[in-house]
This record gives structure tokens, C-alpha cells and sequence, in this order.
């Protein structure tokens, strides 16, 4: 190892991507060699799971650790993203479907085509384990493994977290290339509060892919017949609602729209039931798309 000149210490301080790496501790654990304490250690010291001794013992970090300074993306560029993957499966599928039948259009939505479409295996797998975050255990959902070419998504969750996973892990694939690590996910069903910024990208892309605005505006409009919902007496009457369970407010009135099973007489397969998403993946996305005018 080199000297522990000023400028060698803030080299080996920003390539760890920490400010507290002191180049005596690296030496330290440099002269343990490559035994797998020495790994683990080294991990502890540098509080950086992915860090490793490389193979001629000196120090290394994946690139993926290193923090990449990326642009924002604006859920325009993401839902126009997913638009052009949503149209590749659609001419896919056309073309490799014999009957004239059209197909469903939310089966056509399959994150495992998508992630064909970049030459990666997407499987559904019994477990995927645990993984830490802070201090809590966390259930691992699904897994995005760029060296792999692979996406593991947990069965052990609800169809509709299963479902919304696996289009976040598609998210990830197609927006952050910078992520070459292997990606943990905690379940989601679009539910969540999402924490990291590219976390609250892979939730944009995957409403985006699972409700498409042109369908879900479509299927909206086929059951409610609007496109700005509104509560009047004739709606409440329309959904044979008991007045104490009328909504008192435009979050109430999405969730009941995203299960509601009949309007005006006549039957359907609730929205989040017919794009197999969560109730509240649906709720927040008839919101975003001002399919519903609650007003006092
Ligand atoms: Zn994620």
C-alpha cells in the first residue's frame, strides 16, 4: 500500500465513500490479508457492506457504492419511458399470438416480458430471505442483479405485492444503470411511503406499467360513465351507498371507486381487482389522473 500522504488519505476516503476511513486502519486490516475475517471487517470498518478485499489484497469498493450523482427524472420521462416498453410487449405479443382473439390488455402488462425485452430472467422464487435496514429485519421482495441478468421476485406476498415488485425491480433495470449491486427490495404495492428517490422512480414506473393512463381512463369511464367523478345524490344512489358510508373526502372516495364491484345497476370486476394492483396503488393513481372531482 502507498504512503499515507494527505492526498492518499482523501483518495481512499472518497473512493470508500467515507470521510472517516483512516489510511492506519486500512493497513491494518491489509495486513490480515484475504481471509474472510478480514472481509468482514473490513465491511464493519468501512461501513460498507460491498466493500472487499480484492485479490491482491488491496482494498477495493464496487463502483455501485460509490455515489453516482444522477439527474432527477420527472415522472413525465418515466411514464413516456414506459409507454415505448408498454408498446414493444404490445407488438410482441401480436406477433407472436396465433389467434385473431385480442388479448388482455393488463396480461400483455407482464413484467417477466419486460424484463425479456433487456435479456433478463425474471423469476418468481418460495423466499428470498431477509435483509438489514437500520436496525429493522426486512423481508427481501424482490431483487435486481445486473451481473445475473437476473430478477427474483419473493411468491411469499400477495399477488398484488408480488405484481407491483416485480415492476419496481423493471423500474430499476430501465432507469438506474448505475445500479450494479445486487438491489434489495422491501414488498410493495405502491402503498408505501417510498424513501430514496430512486426508490419513489421504480414506484412511479411501476404504476405507470401496471395502470396505463389511456386503459385505466378507459375501464374508468366504462364503469362510472365519467371521466370526473363526482358525488352527487345520483352517484351515491348509483352505488347504493348507506348514508354513514358515504366518503367524507377524495382519498375515501378512491379507495371505495378502486373496489366497487357495480354502478347503476350494472356488474364488473372491481378496477384494482381487473389491473391486479393493490386498492390503494389504484386510489392514489385514479387521483394523479383526476378521474375523481370531490368537492364539498
Ligand atoms: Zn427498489
Amino acid at each position: 500500500m502507498s504512503q499515507n500522504g494527505p492526498k492518499e488519505l482523501h483518495n481512499r476516503r472518497s473512493v470508500l465513500c467515507n470521510p472517516y476511513a483512516h489510511i492506519e486502519q486500512l493497513v491494518e486490516i491489509h495486513g490480515r490479508a484475504n481471509t474472510d475475517d478480514a472481509i468482514h471487517a473490513s465491511r464493519h470498518l468501512l461501513q460498507n457492506p460491498y466493500a472487499y478485499l480484492d485479490e491482491n489484497g488491496g482494498f477495493s469498493v464496487q463502483k455501485d457504492s460509490i455515489k453516482v450523482s444522477r439527474r432527477k427524472l420527472a415522472p413525465k420521462e418515466i411514464e413516456a419511458i414506459v409507454i415505448k416498453i408498454q408498446r414493444r410487449l404490445w407488438l410482441e405479443c401480436r406477433s407472436n399470438s396465433s389467434s385473431e382473439a385480442t388479448p388482455n390488455p393488463i396480461d400483455v402488462l407482464d413484467p417477466v416480458a419486460a424484463a425479456k425485452l433487456y435479456g433478463f430472467e425474471l423469476d418468481f422464487v418460495n423466499d428470498l430471505g431477509f435483509y438489514a435496514d437500520r436496525a429493522e429485519k426486512v423481508a427481501v421482495a424482490g431483487q435486481l442483479d445486473r451481473s445475473e441478468q437476473s430478477i427474483r421476485v419473493s411468491r411469499a406476498f400477495s399477488t398484488e405485492v408480488t405484481r407491483f415488485t416485480a415492476a419496481h425491480e423493471i423500474g430499476h433495470l430501465v432507469l438506474h444503470p448505475h445500479l450494479t449491486h445486487l438491489h434489495r427490495d422491501r414488498p410493495a404495492d405502491g402503498s408505501n411511503i417510498a424513501r430514496d428517490e430512486i426508490e419513489i422512480e421504480a414506484d412511479k414506473f411501476a404504476s405507470y406499467f401496471l395502470m396505463p393512463e389511456k386503459l385505466l381512463r378507459k375501464a374508468f369511464v366504462d364503469r362510472f360513465l365519467t371521466e370526473s367523478f363526482s358525488l352527487n345524490d345520483q352517484a351515491v344512489y348509483a352505488l347504493s351507498i348507506k348514508y354513514e358510508n358515504i366518503p367524507k373526502n377524495s382519498r375515501l372516495l378512491a379507495d371505495l371507486l378502486s373496489t366497487a364491484l357495480f354502478y347503476n345497476g350494472k356488474q364488473f370486476p372491481s378496477l384494482a381487482e381487473a389491473f391486479k394492483v393493490s386498492r390503494k396503488a389504484m386510489a392514489i393513481r385514479l387521483k394523479e389522473l383526476q378521474l375523481i372531482n370531490f368537492s364539498v
